[in-house]
């Protein structure tokens, strides 16, 4: 392989009904950062059916240029289509540099895509910069449990690929004035690349959460443990008339949607009184919560740090201290 035929930065930009999802227009911002440190240009790809509307988007938010493949294979996300569809767009344009968003999409095509194109991949990344003189990717994403950050290259293939957690970059600020090219690019689909047939979509309905407007929030952490315990906070929470928020690290567990996630990649609250339960009280949890009002926290463990910006701290078990407290507001 001759890395230096290898040149700018592909961004991969997930659509779902023909919406571009924001974490592919924080990867534009990015992508624009590092190209324009290596003088190099952005490049979007999106895939999917009748998507040609407002393509332009992309290029106010820092593409160059605009790739499409627009087929009825690939009207719904799809595995295999999707993954011959961006290797074919790759191994054509031959990007140094390819960004997927870390979603459950980019999870299950970025892996796939990097294998075929003998590339590696380093997955869920928080930060990304550029060694100007190498030319060389800094990947950066918690390793052993979060409790370092590791910071990966790699130097010897092409393209660099990686996926980035969604909320972590920032959206360039629109600017409409900004141009560049949309081109389509065709596929050859045969029997065997549609291996697998959607029969029907069932949308999931979701009840509406708005965390950052909630005066008392009931927040599940790992601590709880088990995604079905999220029904006894659920209770405490309807007691007080408040709602139930969430660590990221239930979230990523999927226990509980990402609309309830506190801190630094969630949202930010202030309510009156916020419980947390089972939280250890990270400094990206922190980040979120610390300037609510008033903090009771709920942890076994007495020099957990959440106890450092609680107001009441309960050392014991979560799920003997909420049933205790969910009886004794039954009472009133
Ligand atoms: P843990 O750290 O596993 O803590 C669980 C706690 O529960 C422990 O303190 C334990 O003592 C306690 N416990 C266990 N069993 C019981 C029990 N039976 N009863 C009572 N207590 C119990 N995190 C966020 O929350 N929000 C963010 O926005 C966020 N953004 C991040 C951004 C970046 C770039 C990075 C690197 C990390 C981010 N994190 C964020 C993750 C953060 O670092 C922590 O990993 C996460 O907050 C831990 O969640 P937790 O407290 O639920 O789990």
């Amino acid at each position: 392989m001759n890395i230096s035929d290898y040149k700018g930065v592909l961004v991969f930009v997930e659509q779902r009904d023909n919406k571009i999802q924001r974490v592919s227009l924080e990867l534009l911002g990015k992508a624009r950062d590092i190209a324009d440190k290596l003088n190099e240009k952005v490049t979007a790809v999106i895939l999917g059916n009748n998507i040609k509307n407002n393509l332009e988007e992309l290029i106010y938010h820092g593409a160059d240029e605009v790739i499409y493949v627009d087929h009825q294979n690939l009207d719904i996300y799809i595995t295999e289509p999707y993954t011959k569809a961006l290797c074919e767009v790759i191994n054509d344009k031959k990007p140094e540099i390819v960004l997927i968003g870390a979603t459950a999409i980019g999870r299950d095509l970025a892996p796939r895509v990097s294998a075929r194109i003998y590339t590696g991949l380093t997955a869920d990344c928080t930060s990304l910069d550029i060694e100007e003189e190498t030319r060389n990717l800094l990947m950066t994403r918690p390793a052993f449990g979060g409790n370092i950050m590791a910071t990966i290259i790699c130097p010897e293939h092409r393209p660099q690929m990686s996926t980035v957690r969604p909320g972590v970059m920032e959206i360039k600020e629109r600017d409409t004035s900004r141009k560049g090219d949309i081109k389509e690019f065709f596929i050859d689909f045969t029997k065997e690349d549609i291996n697998v047939e959607i029969l029907e979509v069932v949308k999931e309905t979701k009840e509406k959460v708005n965390i950052e407007e909630a005066k008392i929030l009931v927040s599940g952490g790992r601590g709880i443990g088990k995604p079905e315990n999220f029904a006894l906070l659920k209770e405490l929470a309807m007691l007080l008339d408040g709602q139930v928020s969430a660590s990221r690290a239930v979230v990523d567990a999927g226990w509980i949607d990402k609309d309830h996630q506190v801190g630094q990649t969630g949202k930010t609250v202030r309510p009156n009184l916020y419980i947390a339960c089972g939280i250890s009280g990270a400094i990206q949890h922190l980040a979120g919560m610390e300037e609510s009002e008033f903090i009771v926290a709920i942890n076994k463990d007495s020099e957990a740090p959440i106890f450092e910006v609680a107001d009441v701290g309960i050392v014991g078990d979560v799920n003997k201290v909420v049933p205790l407290l969910i009886e004794e507001l039954k009472q009133y």
